[in-house]
């Protein structure tokens, strides 16, 4: 888990879907096969040519998250882009092979008891619900919910995208919190525009996420990049937990977060 604070306590948190709601590999399996599909389809590859291809973007994967992008492999073995986002389309349905998570389901739950919650995908909004219903979450889970129809020409990483949910849920960046997986899309857009950020390998991490947002608790092997502790809220007292990285971790206050209004 790496933090990206401000020295604010979050009055919105915004949550990425896709590899931090639930696995990623959930994703790049799905994804995987469905361009191995459409090699084989389109292409007339044999399933074993497929396969040799899409081990050389899952090896990109492992080795470079943050910077590496499917679509681009696609493209780069000269798909048109149209042409992969209607078989895409066609044939990815992610919510397939997801299960219920309560963790995720509870670790949202006990952060929305103090701060609201918003989702920021660039998926369809449809596609999204799907996948919710299948973690066990729903549009009713979030505060606010954008989706690729509410963000038009500026999805992620542009910072529209978060204008766009800060504006529907009337908060203003410096007060906000991404969570995400990749920095690139999820926080550093948000970082831009003042706001604060949790890059997480994953859902097995919101928990020290939800922990750290509530309670600036962090756990050893974490990155905190926190500029001191948040702003005026400290009331003098020293770090409850020690040093975090040589700046002062906050005290707690993060739990008199405003309520939900
Ligand atoms: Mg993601």
């Amino acid at each position: 888990m790496r933090v990206d604070g401000n020295g604010r306590a979050p009055r919105l948190v915004i949550f990425d879907l896709d590899g931090t709601l639930y696995p990623r590999e959930a994703y790049v399996d799905q994804v995987l096969g469905v361009i191995a599909r459409m090699f084989v389809e389109l292409r007339g590859v044999s399933q074993q040519e497929a396969r040799a291809a899409l081990a050389e973007l899952r090896q990109a994967m492992r080795d470079d998250w943050d910077g590496t992008s499917a679509t681009s492999f696609v493209l780069g073995h000269g798909f048109g882009i149209e042409q992969w986002r209607d078989y895409r389309h066609r044939h990815l349905s992610i919510a397939d092979g997801l299960t219920a998570d309560a963790v995720t389901v509870g670790e949202l739950s006990r952060l929305r008891a103090h701060v609201p919650i918003a989702l920021l995908t660039n998926n369809a909004r449809a596609a999204a619900l799907a996948v919710l219903a299948r973690i066990g979450l729903g549009r009713d889970s979030f505060d606010a919910l954008l989706a690729a129809e509410d963000v038009g020409d500026t999805p992620k990483p542009d910072v529209g995208a978060y204008a766009a949910v800060l504006a529907a849920a009337g908060v203003s960046a410096e007060y906000a919190w991404a969570v995400g997986d990749r920095y690139d899309i999820d926080v550093g857009p948000l970082r831009r525009l003042g706001g604060a950020g949790i890059v997480v390998s994953g859902p097995e991490e919101l928990p020290s996420a939800v922990a750290w947002l509530l309670d600036g608790r962090s756990a050893p092997g974490d990155e905190v990049n926190e500029v001191p502790a948040f702003a005026g809220e400290v009331n003098g007292v020293s770090a409850r937990d020690g040093e975090v990285n040589g700046v002062p971790a906050r005290d707690g206050e993060a739990n008199g977060a405003p309520a939900r209004q």
